[in-house]
Protein backbone atom coordinates (compact mmCIF):
# COMPACT_ATOMS: atom_id res chain seq x y z
CA UNK A 1 0.00 0.00 0.00
CA UNK A 2 1.45 3.36 -1.15
CA UNK A 3 0.24 6.57 0.50
CA UNK A 4 -0.10 10.31 -0.83
CA UNK A 5 -0.17 12.24 2.13
CA UNK A 6 -1.58 15.68 1.92
CA UNK A 7 -0.42 18.00 4.90
CA UNK A 8 -1.39 21.41 6.05
CA UNK A 9 -0.85 23.43 9.38
CA UNK A 10 -4.61 25.39 10.02
CA UNK A 11 -6.49 21.85 11.07
CA UNK A 12 -3.64 21.45 13.86
CA UNK A 13 -4.84 20.72 17.38
CA UNK A 14 -3.09 23.74 18.99
CA UNK A 15 -2.83 25.71 15.95
CA UNK A 16 -5.64 28.40 16.29
CA UNK A 17 -4.72 31.92 14.67
CA UNK A 18 -3.44 33.20 11.66
CA UNK A 19 -1.21 35.85 13.05
CA UNK A 20 0.26 33.84 15.88
CA UNK A 21 0.76 29.90 14.89
CA UNK A 22 0.02 30.01 10.84
CA UNK A 23 1.89 33.07 9.29
CA UNK A 24 5.52 32.53 8.65
CA UNK A 25 6.50 35.22 11.23
CA UNK A 26 3.88 34.26 13.78
CA UNK A 27 5.37 33.98 17.19
CA UNK A 28 4.39 30.42 17.48
CA UNK A 29 4.99 29.30 13.89
CA UNK A 30 7.98 26.69 14.44
CA UNK A 31 6.03 25.48 17.06
CA UNK A 32 2.89 24.52 15.03
CA UNK A 33 5.44 23.04 12.42
CA UNK A 34 6.32 20.66 14.94
CA UNK A 35 3.05 20.04 16.16
CA UNK A 36 1.97 19.35 12.76
CA UNK A 37 5.30 17.02 12.32
CA UNK A 38 3.94 15.20 15.31
CA UNK A 39 0.39 14.38 13.80
CA UNK A 40 1.64 13.55 10.67
CA UNK A 41 4.41 10.99 12.02
CA UNK A 42 1.24 9.48 14.37
CA UNK A 43 -0.58 9.11 11.08
CA UNK A 44 2.64 7.14 9.34
CA UNK A 45 3.24 5.12 12.02
CA UNK A 46 -0.07 3.99 12.31
CA UNK A 47 -0.54 3.20 8.45
CA UNK A 48 3.05 1.09 8.71
CA UNK A 49 1.13 -0.89 11.62
CA UNK A 50 -1.40 -1.58 8.75
CA UNK A 51 1.18 -2.30 6.18
CA UNK A 52 2.11 0.71 4.13
CA UNK A 53 5.18 0.58 2.05
CA UNK A 54 5.76 3.53 0.84
CA UNK A 55 4.25 7.40 2.49
CA UNK A 56 5.22 10.51 0.64
CA UNK A 57 4.09 13.35 2.71
CA UNK A 58 3.41 16.45 0.68
CA UNK A 59 3.92 19.80 2.77
CA UNK A 60 0.75 21.68 1.35
CA UNK A 61 1.47 25.16 3.47
CA UNK A 62 2.54 27.61 1.36
CA UNK A 63 4.93 28.74 3.35
CA UNK A 64 6.31 25.40 4.87
CA UNK A 65 3.94 23.13 7.68
CA UNK A 66 6.87 20.09 8.15
CA UNK A 67 9.80 20.66 10.22
CA UNK A 68 11.70 18.35 8.38
CA UNK A 69 14.66 16.83 10.92
CA UNK A 70 11.69 15.28 13.73
CA UNK A 71 10.19 13.74 9.98
CA UNK A 72 8.92 10.09 10.73
CA UNK A 73 12.36 8.35 9.53
CA UNK A 74 9.65 5.61 6.74
CA UNK A 75 8.38 8.99 5.46
CA UNK A 76 9.55 10.99 2.15
CA UNK A 77 9.14 14.39 1.51
CA UNK A 78 7.62 16.63 -1.23
CA UNK A 79 8.29 19.83 -0.23
CA UNK A 80 9.17 23.48 -1.67
CA UNK A 81 7.71 26.87 -3.10
CA UNK A 82 5.05 24.24 -4.29
CA UNK A 83 3.05 25.15 -7.89
CA UNK A 84 0.01 23.51 -9.73
CA UNK A 85 3.34 22.13 -11.66
CA UNK A 86 4.85 20.66 -8.79
CA UNK A 87 1.95 19.94 -6.15
CA UNK A 88 1.80 16.36 -6.69
CA UNK A 89 4.65 13.35 -7.79
CA UNK A 90 5.02 12.87 -11.30
CA UNK A 91 4.09 9.39 -10.49
CA UNK A 92 0.90 10.11 -8.52
CA UNK A 93 -1.09 8.05 -9.85
CA UNK A 94 0.53 5.11 -8.59
CA UNK A 95 -0.15 5.73 -5.33
CA UNK A 96 -3.44 3.16 -3.72
CA UNK A 97 -4.84 5.64 -1.26
CA UNK A 98 -4.88 9.55 -0.29
CA UNK A 99 -5.35 11.01 2.53
CA UNK A 100 -4.56 14.61 4.55
CA UNK A 101 -3.48 15.72 8.23
CA UNK A 102 -3.85 19.00 9.49
CA UNK A 103 -6.98 20.58 7.44
CA UNK A 104 -9.05 23.11 7.83
CA UNK A 105 -12.23 24.23 6.01
CA UNK A 106 -12.86 26.00 2.74
CA UNK A 107 -13.60 29.88 3.36
CA UNK A 108 -16.56 31.51 4.64
CA UNK A 109 -17.54 28.44 6.83
CA UNK A 110 -18.64 30.22 10.08
CA UNK A 111 -17.00 29.09 13.09
CA UNK A 112 -14.60 27.03 10.95
CA UNK A 113 -11.29 27.30 12.99
CA UNK A 114 -8.88 29.23 10.49
CA UNK A 115 -11.15 28.98 7.37
CA UNK A 116 -9.54 30.02 4.04
CA UNK A 117 -9.59 28.25 0.68
CA UNK A 118 -5.83 28.59 -0.02
CA UNK A 119 -4.71 32.15 0.24
CA UNK A 120 -6.48 33.20 3.34
CA UNK A 121 -5.56 37.24 2.56
CA UNK A 122 -6.86 37.13 -1.03
CA UNK A 123 -9.96 34.51 -2.28
CA UNK A 124 -13.58 34.96 -1.09
CA UNK A 125 -14.46 31.77 -2.49
CA UNK A 126 -13.80 28.81 -5.12
CA UNK A 127 -16.72 27.49 -6.45
CA UNK A 128 -16.56 24.28 -9.09
CA UNK A 129 -20.01 24.12 -11.53
CA UNK A 130 -21.57 26.05 -9.16
CA UNK A 131 -21.05 24.17 -6.22
CA UNK A 132 -18.63 25.69 -2.91
CA UNK A 133 -15.19 23.71 -2.78
CA UNK A 134 -12.17 24.11 -0.29
CA UNK A 135 -8.81 22.25 -0.26
CA UNK A 136 -10.52 19.13 0.91
CA UNK A 137 -12.55 19.20 -2.36
CA UNK A 138 -9.36 20.08 -4.60
CA UNK A 139 -7.19 17.19 -3.02
CA UNK A 140 -10.03 14.45 -3.23
CA UNK A 141 -11.32 15.90 -6.85
CA UNK A 142 -6.96 15.74 -8.13
CA UNK A 143 -6.56 12.13 -6.70
CA UNK A 144 -9.94 10.89 -7.72
CA UNK A 145 -8.88 11.85 -11.53
CA UNK A 146 -6.12 9.84 -10.83
CA UNK A 147 -8.54 6.92 -9.33
CA UNK A 148 -7.11 7.00 -5.57
CA UNK A 149 -9.76 7.18 -2.59
CA UNK A 150 -9.16 9.69 -0.46
CA UNK A 151 -10.16 7.40 2.72
CA UNK A 152 -9.22 9.32 5.76
CA UNK A 153 -8.78 13.67 7.31
CA UNK A 154 -7.66 15.28 10.12
CA UNK A 155 -8.95 18.30 11.17
CA UNK A 156 -11.05 20.75 12.87
CA UNK A 157 -14.63 19.36 13.08
CA UNK A 158 -15.60 21.99 10.03
CA UNK A 159 -13.01 20.09 7.74
CA UNK A 160 -14.43 16.63 9.47
CA UNK A 161 -18.19 17.80 8.21
CA UNK A 162 -16.82 19.41 4.78
CA UNK A 163 -15.02 15.90 4.17
CA UNK A 164 -17.94 13.67 5.23
CA UNK A 165 -20.44 15.13 3.11
CA UNK A 166 -17.77 14.98 -0.09
CA UNK A 167 -16.69 12.16 -0.09
CA UNK A 168 -19.16 8.93 1.53
CA UNK A 169 -17.32 6.43 3.67
CA UNK A 170 -14.17 8.59 4.40
CA UNK A 171 -13.28 7.98 8.13
CA UNK A 172 -11.88 11.62 9.88
CA UNK A 173 -11.10 12.15 13.44
CA UNK A 174 -11.73 15.97 14.42
CA UNK A 175 -8.40 17.09 16.80
CA UNK A 176 -10.14 20.52 17.78
CA UNK A 177 -13.84 22.51 18.10
CA UNK A 178 -14.02 25.76 15.81
CA UNK A 179 -15.28 28.23 18.41
CA UNK A 180 -14.33 31.31 15.66
CA UNK A 181 -12.13 31.87 12.74
CA UNK A 182 -9.28 32.60 14.99
CA UNK A 183 -10.42 30.12 18.34
CA UNK A 184 -11.39 26.97 18.84
CA UNK A 185 -11.07 24.09 21.85
CA UNK A 186 -8.17 21.85 21.04
CA UNK A 187 -7.58 18.40 22.20
CA UNK A 188 -4.09 18.09 23.76
CA UNK A 189 -1.23 17.40 21.72
CA UNK A 190 -0.97 13.90 23.04
CA UNK A 191 -4.66 12.96 22.65
CA UNK A 192 -4.92 14.12 19.25
CA UNK A 193 -1.71 12.38 17.95
CA UNK A 194 -3.45 9.22 19.74
CA UNK A 195 -6.61 9.73 18.00
CA UNK A 196 -4.93 10.26 14.21
CA UNK A 197 -2.85 6.73 14.68
CA UNK A 198 -6.18 4.92 15.87
CA UNK A 199 -8.22 7.10 13.13
CA UNK A 200 -5.78 6.43 10.00
CA UNK A 201 -5.77 2.16 11.46
CA UNK A 202 -9.07 2.29 10.88
CA UNK A 203 -9.75 4.24 8.03
CA UNK A 204 -7.48 1.15 6.19
CA UNK A 205 -9.48 -1.42 7.48
CA UNK A 206 -12.83 0.38 6.90
CA UNK A 207 -11.62 0.68 2.99
CA UNK A 208 -10.34 -2.86 3.01
CA UNK A 209 -14.11 -4.23 3.96
CA UNK A 210 -16.02 -1.61 2.08
CA UNK A 211 -13.37 0.15 -0.64
CA UNK A 212 -14.08 4.19 -0.96
CA UNK A 213 -14.78 5.26 -4.00
CA UNK A 214 -12.31 8.03 -5.66
CA UNK A 215 -13.99 11.41 -5.61
CA UNK A 216 -15.19 12.21 -9.60
CA UNK A 217 -17.25 15.13 -10.60
CA UNK A 218 -19.03 15.43 -14.11
CA UNK A 219 -17.31 17.29 -16.34
CA UNK A 220 -16.58 19.58 -18.33
CA UNK A 221 -15.38 21.85 -15.55
CA UNK A 222 -16.07 25.74 -14.91
CA UNK A 223 -13.63 26.79 -12.15
CA UNK A 224 -15.23 30.12 -10.47
CA UNK A 225 -13.09 32.03 -8.23
CA UNK A 226 -13.75 35.32 -6.42
CA UNK A 227 -11.30 37.53 -4.69
CA UNK A 228 -11.56 40.23 -1.85
CA UNK A 229 -9.23 42.65 -4.08
CA UNK A 230 -9.29 43.73 -7.93
CA UNK A 231 -5.36 43.21 -8.41
CA UNK A 232 -5.93 39.24 -7.33
CA UNK A 233 -8.49 39.26 -9.92
CA UNK A 234 -5.83 41.31 -12.66
CA UNK A 235 -2.65 39.06 -11.77
CA UNK A 236 -5.26 35.70 -12.30
CA UNK A 237 -6.61 36.82 -15.70
CA UNK A 238 -2.45 37.19 -16.87
CA UNK A 239 -2.65 33.02 -17.44
CA UNK A 240 -4.52 32.14 -20.81
CA UNK A 241 -7.57 31.37 -21.27
CA UNK A 242 -9.17 32.74 -17.88
CA UNK A 243 -12.73 34.46 -18.22
CA UNK A 244 -13.13 38.10 -16.10
CA UNK A 245 -16.60 38.02 -14.78
CA UNK A 246 -16.69 40.98 -12.95
CA UNK A 247 -14.34 43.36 -11.09
CA UNK A 248 -13.20 40.74 -8.47
CA UNK A 249 -14.50 37.35 -10.09
CA UNK A 250 -12.84 35.11 -12.68
CA UNK A 251 -13.64 31.74 -14.45
CA UNK A 252 -11.60 28.86 -15.27
CA UNK A 253 -12.55 26.56 -18.17
CA UNK A 254 -11.46 22.86 -18.72
CA UNK A 255 -12.21 19.14 -19.60
CA UNK A 256 -9.78 17.93 -17.49
CA UNK A 257 -9.79 18.44 -13.85
CA UNK A 258 -6.31 18.05 -13.32
CA UNK A 259 -5.56 20.66 -15.26
CA UNK A 260 -7.47 22.89 -13.66
CA UNK A 261 -8.33 22.36 -9.75
CA UNK A 262 -5.01 23.45 -8.71
CA UNK A 263 -4.24 26.49 -11.90
ZN1 LIG B 1 -4.84 25.23 3.59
Amino acid sequence: MRVLMMTDLEGVSGVVTFRDHSYPDGRYYERSMRLLTAEVNAAVEGLLEEGATDVLVIDGHGSGGIWFEDLHPKARLLHGRLSADTLMPDDAGTYDVAMIIGQHAMAGVERGNLNHTQSSKNVEYYKLNGRLIGEIAQFALYTGALEIPMIFLSGDDAACREADELIPGITTVSVKEGLGRNSAISLSAFEARRRIGEGVKNAVVNHRKSPVAPLKWQGPYVLEKRFFHTDTADRACAMPGVERVDSQTVRLHSDNVLEIIYA
